[in-house]
This record gives C-alpha cells, structure tokens and sequence, in this order.
C-alpha cells in the first residue's frame, strides 16, 4: 500500500515516519527547493540561521512520535534556563523567565508582592485544564459535531468560564502587575495572536511553560530536526521530490487517483496525506466553494513573521540566547497590531542569538542574530517595499536597549516580508502559523484531517487539528495516522 504525503513540514515528516513503522511505502512531494516547511534553515556566507521556529516545548510528543516510528530520535535537545529574557524600553528594566517559581519571584520582587503563591494557584488552575482536557479534547479526532459536544460534556464545568475569557483576562485574575500580567501572556504571540484574541483555554500554555515541560533548544539549531528526520526516510528508501508543487488532482468517484505538478507530472498513490496548509489547498487545489479565496479572507489567521536574519563579526553583549523586547504601551500596541494600526519603526519583537547555545552558526568569533517581528497579514498590510527602512529601525531600537551598536559588525543581512513567507510556502496571506486559534476554528471547527468528499485523502499540519507550532503538528501526524489506521486497519 502506498502513501504519498505533499509537504515536508514537521507534519508531513512525521506522519512518513509513522506510516512507514506501520508498513506503507511512502514519497513525498515538495515544492520548496529543501524539507522542513517552516522548520527551515537559512546557510548564508558561513552562518547557519533557523528560519522560523527557535525552540519547541512539549517534548514528550517527539518521544511518543519516536516510540510509534520505531526510531530513536536523530537529534539532542537541552532544556533551556533561564527559557527567556525579557527587555522594556526602560534602562535596567529585564526580566529573565526561569520556570523555578523561586527564582522567577526574585525577577518580580519589585513588581508583583506575594508573586509564588499567586503563581502557584494560577499553574495549578492551568495544569488542571490541560490535564482535563489533553485526552478528552486536544489528542483526538472528531467523526461529528455531536461527539465534540460530546467530549466537551466530559469536560469539568468548573473550566467552562475559561471559554468566555480571553487569554489576559484569566490571567489577570491572578497576577496584578502590567509587567507579570505582560510577560505571562506572551505566549499568546507564541500561537500568532495576543492575549486579548486568544481564548483563556490556551492559559494551559503557561502549564506546558513553566512546568510541564519547559522549552527546548535543539543541539546544532532546529533544522537538525529535518535534516535528522530526512536522513531516516530516505535511509528506508523514500522518495522526496523537491521543487515539486502540486497544482491538480485526478479523481474516480470519492476517491482522488492522483495528483499533477507544475510541470504535468502525475504522482500516483493508494492514499494521500496532505502537509500544505488544510483550508489553502483545499482553496487552490480542491477549489472547494467552503474555501474559497473570499472565504479564506473571512476566516480568523495567525499574524505574519517579519523576520531578519544578521550575521556579525562579533560577539554580541549583555544578550541571553533567546528575548523578547517589549515597550511600555503593550495593551495599545496589541490591540493595534493586528490591523496594523501600529507604527512598525518601534515595534515588539524576539531575538534569537542562534550561536549563543549552537556554535555551527557562525565562523570563529562572529555572530548569528535572528529577529522575528510578528506584524499584521498582508489582507491589512499587502506592501511591504519598506521592508529594509524597517528592518533597519529595529536594528537601531536594538542596538540602543543593549548598548551596543550592531550595525557596523553586520557582514550577513537577509530580511523576508510576509510577501517572501507566502510565496516560499503558500502561507495564506503570509499569516505565519496558519488559521488562528478562536474556538469557532478549534477541534471539529477546524478543517478536518480526513477530506469531506474523498475518502483516499487526509491532512496534516498546523491548519487542520488540533494546532499550530511544532509539538501540535506533531500530533496531527498521530491523530492522522489513526485516521489512516482505522479505514486501511494494520496491513
Ligand atoms: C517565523 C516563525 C517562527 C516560529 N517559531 C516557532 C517556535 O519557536 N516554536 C514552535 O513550536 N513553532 C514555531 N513556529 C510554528 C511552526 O513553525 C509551525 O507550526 C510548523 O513548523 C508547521 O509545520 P507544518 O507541518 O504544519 O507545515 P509547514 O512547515 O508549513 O510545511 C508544509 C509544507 O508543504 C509544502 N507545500 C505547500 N503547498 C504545496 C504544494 N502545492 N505542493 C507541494 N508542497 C507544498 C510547503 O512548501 C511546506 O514545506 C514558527 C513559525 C514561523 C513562521
């Protein structure tokens, strides 16, 4: 039996991986010119940059993908600690986020009195929600509205205000402080929204965070991820074709026979698995009416990635490995950014100093910085031109927060718009992580991993179910392959 899987993001690699441990060939198609979807690398005159994601959390999804392929794990992760620093624009003003409550109470002292029983009540209020729901809502597929309602059911009613919060108002009840208040709702960026459009249910993030269980840095950067993945399916004889890009589909009755590239090239399968975003391809391949390009505009997206990547001849100061850089406007510049109503010279942004922790990134001596600036999708921001005029006001905010003056050391500069993101990878409309997380676009109102007309044709990824960012497309590719378990049984 045969599998052909479009894409090679962390879901379609994963998903391969599964399916060959259960006895299908598998190929794959890419139309990128290298693997990794998101999870990419940027080599550039002698420094290595990851081009999107900078650390993963919830690291026992990558032992249970390695437990269900048969395989042991071809790359290292180390835990990080502190997970990250944290800069406002007042000289002096850093927190460093360290998951020992103790510590993190030292941080805050001046800020938040009473900080570690606060803290304690609010990770014991998240760890239960994520512990009640986990199993019953987030690790599994929907067959009908009614066994969503269903498992919902299951679900304490003791969590069911948590739907009507957002992410900052629950997080509010514990913490008084703008600055606990700001720093514990960050990771709402990390899902592509704030804290102000993002359901209080993903304060279970704060659990997954702080202690169950942290964040990681892989050893040599992140793309040792695809390049390990890669390197065990070709070894079990897979086929990847790059620069590949499937534009149409043959089809008998509810079952698609094959699919056809750019070129008119057929690929043929028993079964198709499909890694590109789930509601773009079912937009541009399938030309589904549900879908439609209209309709896609309609629906709620993640913000899109600014994001530069400078490599310098030195070594950079006073700079953890990964930062946030915030101003002291964040509820203004929140509820603005998305429909960009903010002013991009002064934005909030990350800083990933890749060869703090990864010395492969850049020569001897020198530096690999990545700065990721979440800004609005190009449906508010369709011109990005001034994308260096940009580029460059953030490297002058930055050099100024830490002290030291970068510009003069850049001997590597790259920058990608959303214009770039969404031609490399068909990201709708650049939006970065894919559909956003409102709960009508959560569990069964996602688009499903089994296609409504076909029954030859799955997906997965972080459009379809149940989320974005690694560790959730890590899951789809489990709660695929159940899928494909139950209509093709063991083979
Ligand atoms: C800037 C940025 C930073 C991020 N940081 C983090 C982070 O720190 N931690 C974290 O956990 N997550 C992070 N994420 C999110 C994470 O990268 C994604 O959720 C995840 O990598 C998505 O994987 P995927 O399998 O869903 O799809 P993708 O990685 O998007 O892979 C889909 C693949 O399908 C291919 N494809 C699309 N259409 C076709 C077609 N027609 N024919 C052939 N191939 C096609 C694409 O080229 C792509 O390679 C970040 C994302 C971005 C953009």
């Amino acid at each position: 039996m045969k599998a052909l899987i479009i894409g090679t993001g962390i879901g379609g690699l994963s998903t391969a991986l599964r399916l060959l441990k259960r006895g299908y060939e598998v190929e794959m198609v890419e139309q990128f010119s290298q693997a990794g979807g998101r999870l990419n690398q940027l080599k550039k005159d002698g420094f290595l940059f990851d081009m999107g994601p900078s650390f993963f959390s919830m690291s026992y999804e990558f032992e249970e993908l390695a437990r269900d392929a048969g395989i042991d794990l071809p790359f290292t992760y180390h835990e990080l600690d502190p997970i990250y620093s944290v800069w406002y624009n007042t000289p002096g003003k850093t927190f460093r986020i360290f998951k020992d409550v103790e510590k993190l109470a030292h941080e805050f002292r001046d800020y938040e009195p009473g900080f570690v029983v606060k803290m304690q009540k609010y990770l014991e209020s998240t760890g239960k929600l994520y512990h009640d729901t986990e199993s019953r809502i987030i690790r599994r597929n929907y067959d009908t509205l009614a066994a969503y309602a269903g498992s919902l059911m299951q679900v304490p009613p003791g969590h069911l205000p948590k739907l009507f919060r957002n992410f900052w108002q629950e997080v509010s009840r514990y913490f008084s402080s703008d600055e606990v208040r700001e720093i514990i709702s960050l990771v709402a960026f990390f899902l592509g929204g704030t804290p102000f459009n993002t359901p209080a249910v993903y304060t279970m993030l704060s659990y997954t965070e702080f202690v169950h269980d942290g964040y990681y840095n892989v050893e040599g950067g992140m793309y040792k991820i695809t390049e390990g993945f890669v390197d065990l399916l070709q070894k079990r004889g897979v086929k990847i074709s790059y620069n590949t890009s499937i534009s149409g589909f043959l089809s008998e009755g509810d079952k698609i026979t094959g699919f056809t590239d750019q070129d008119g090239n057929v690929f043929k399968a028993d079964l198709y698995v499909v890694n590109a975003d789930a509601a773009v391809f079912r937009s541009k391949i399938l030309e589904r009416k549900k879908y439609s390009t209209a309709r896609l505009d309609k629906m709620n997206w993640t913000m899109a990635p600014l994001t530069i990547y400078l490599g310098l001849d030195q070594k950079v100061p006073h700079i953890d490995h990964h930062n946030y850089f915030l101003r002291n406007n964040f509820i203004e510049y929140s509820n603005k950014l998305y429909r960009n109503q903010v002013s991009l010279d002064q934005p909030y942004y990350y800083v990933n100093v890749v060869s703090r922790h990864n010395s492969n990134a850049a020569p001897e001596g020198g530096e690999a910085v990545y700065i990721l600036v979440p800004v609005p999708d190009r449906r508010f921001r369709p011109d990005w031109s001034d994308r260096e005029e940009i580029a460059n006001a953030i490297i002058k905010d930055l050099s100024g927060r830490i002290g030291y003056d970068i510009q003069p050391h850049i001997v590597s500069r790259t920058v990608l718009s959303p214009v770039e993101w969404e031609a490399q990878l068909d990201l709708h409309r650049g939006s970065g992580l894919g559909l956003g997380h409102k709960l009508g676009q959560m569990a069964w109102f996602r688009p499903s991993n089994k296609d409504e007309q076909f029954r030859n044709l799955f997906y997965t990824g972080s459009s379809t179910v149940p989320g974005t960012g690694i560790p959730m497309a890590v899951i789809s590719s489990k709660l695929v392959t159940e899928r494909i378990d139950k209509a093709y049984g063991s083979l």
